[in-house]
């Protein structure tokens, strides 16, 4: 990628400067930084005027587009009005509003919102919460969890105790507590003349195996429904959900349904446990709630958790607190976010484009003989690469950006996790250079 000499002063200011997110910093002594100087739809433009279509929606979290006018006018609207109050002793519209829209999308299953402003945030809180549950209610011996193979629920030393990836948790395993991870559900496990279903039957009874004899000391149960994103796009079917939760309820279990990634329309459901037809104790989300705009997450839950906290003494209450909690202008941006949603009837004009994702991928890289497992869950796709060569990942990603498009593989697996503004032509563009770039990046 060729730059200017002013952008590349620019990036060794960067590289100098900024400390950048799950990097090997040195790794950019032959991979260049890419200055993005502004957005717009579904591409970035950077400074030396190339662009790049957004096929991974900025890590997972940009739903409508780069300065979408919609939700850039809302969070406007809200800047004059009122940019922050802290939300102990104070509230606002926006959190009112927001939490009950929240809460009618999950039919008032669960009517209560607490407010961070990232993900791994959330999971703490879900964490603490259930074990501070058990222990109002006389169980204080019920404080561990279990979670999946692969599971991925956020990096800070208390999530990372449910996150189950050896690169983000080992340096830190002095720091990190001790859980159980058991069988993922994942599809591509399927013996010949298994179904997916059987699977998810086949992962339950290890999951039973391990809550009867543990039940005691289990706050809770926490799982991403029904795709495991940061492992590589597991994908599993919906009855794994649907067993899990009559398990938790047998052993007297929290479950936690981790809808970060999932959330907000990506598995083709608003939320992805509506496919299993099961209602979380937890949901939590975050990414895509805020349109891709500014940090917010939201840990939803029941009246049955919400009353074992409601009590004359402090010390029963939930004392957690961010800086930022409920932030107004982040409150605002999730709200016209489900504007759209609601305004555009996202979900139903998604069904459109999640099948013309499935067969353009179909014709591009279906075929090919290095491609297993190529699987979709709504508007989340991906594949394996057979016999991929070393450094894969980081050639595929520079053969892509070489062809304007952005694709970030974890390990040997390509995926795509689109905003959902592009039309027929994007979608097809999109999945011929992603076979061009798997092709340049195999050669
Ligand atoms: C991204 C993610 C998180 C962590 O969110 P951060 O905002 O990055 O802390 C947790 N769980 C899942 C399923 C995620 O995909």
């Amino acid at each position: 990628m060729p730059s200017s000499s002013a952008n590349a002063s620019f990036l060794s200011r960067s590289l100098s400067a900024v400390w950048h997110p799950c990097t090997q910093m040195k790794h950019h002594e032959q991979l260049p930084l890419i200055p993005i100087a502004r957005g717009e739809g579904a591409w970035l433009h950077d400074m030396d005027g190339r662009r790049y279509l957004d096929g991974i929606s900025s890590w997972w979290v940009n739903l409508f587009g780069h300065a979408n006018p919609r939700i850039g006018n809302a969070i406007k609207a809200q800047l004059d009005t009122l940019e922050h109050v802290m939300l102990a002793g104070f509230t606002h519209e926006p959190v009112v509003e927001l939490s009950e829209r929240l809460a009618a999308l999950t039919g008032h299953h669960l009517g209560h919102a607490f407010y961070a402003s990232d993900g791994a945030s959330a999971t703490e809180i879900a964490l603490k919460m259930s074990v501070h549950y058990w222990r109002n209610h006389g169980q204080p011996g019920k404080n561990r969890f279990v979670s999946l193979d692969g599971s991925y629920h956020g990096e800070t030393v208390g999530a990372l105790a449910v996150t189950d990836v050896a690169i983000f948790r080992d340096a830190y395993a002095p720091l990190v507590r001790g859980s159980t991870s058991v069988a993922s559900p994942d599809a591509r496990l399927a013996a010949p003349g298994e179904s997916a279903a059987d699977v998810a039957r086949r992962a339950a009874a290890a999951l039973e195996a391990h809550l009867s004899a543990h039940a005691e000391e289990t706050a809770a149960l926490i799982v991403e429904p029904l795709v495991q994103g940061a492992s590589g796009m597991v994908m599993y079917d919906p009855e794994y959900l649907r067993l899990a939760r009559a398990l938790c309820d047998r052993y007297r279990v929290h479950l936690v349904a981790d809808e970060i990634a999932v959330g907000c329309g990506r598995s083709g459901s608003f939320f992805a446990c509506e496919q299993a037809g099961i209602q979380p104790d937890f949901l939590l989300l975050s990414k895509g709630i805020s349109g891709g705009y500014l940090p917010l997450s939201i840990v939803l839950t029941t009246d049955e958790v919400f009353a074992a906290f409601y009590d004359d003494d402090t010390a029963r209450g939930f004392l957690h607190s961010h800086s930022y909690t409920g932030n107004p202008l982040a409150c605002r941006a999730a709200l016209a976010t489900l504007d759209i949603f609601e305004q555009d009837d996202v979900i139903t004009t998604n069904r459109h484009k999640a099948a013309r994702l499935g067969a353009a991928f179909g014709a591009t890289v279906g075929g090919h003989p290095s491609v297993r497992h190529l699987r979709q869950r709504g508007m989340i796709l991906a594949f394996d690469v057979a016999d991929a060569p070393a450094g894969f990942s980081r050639r595929f990603f520079a053969e892509a950006l070489e062809r304007e498009l952005l694709l970030r593989p974890i390990g040997n697996t390509v995926y795509t996790m689109p905003p959902y503004i592009l039309d027929d032509g994007e979608i097809d563009w999109l999945a011929a250079r992603c076979g061009e770039a798997l092709e340049a990046s195999l050669g």
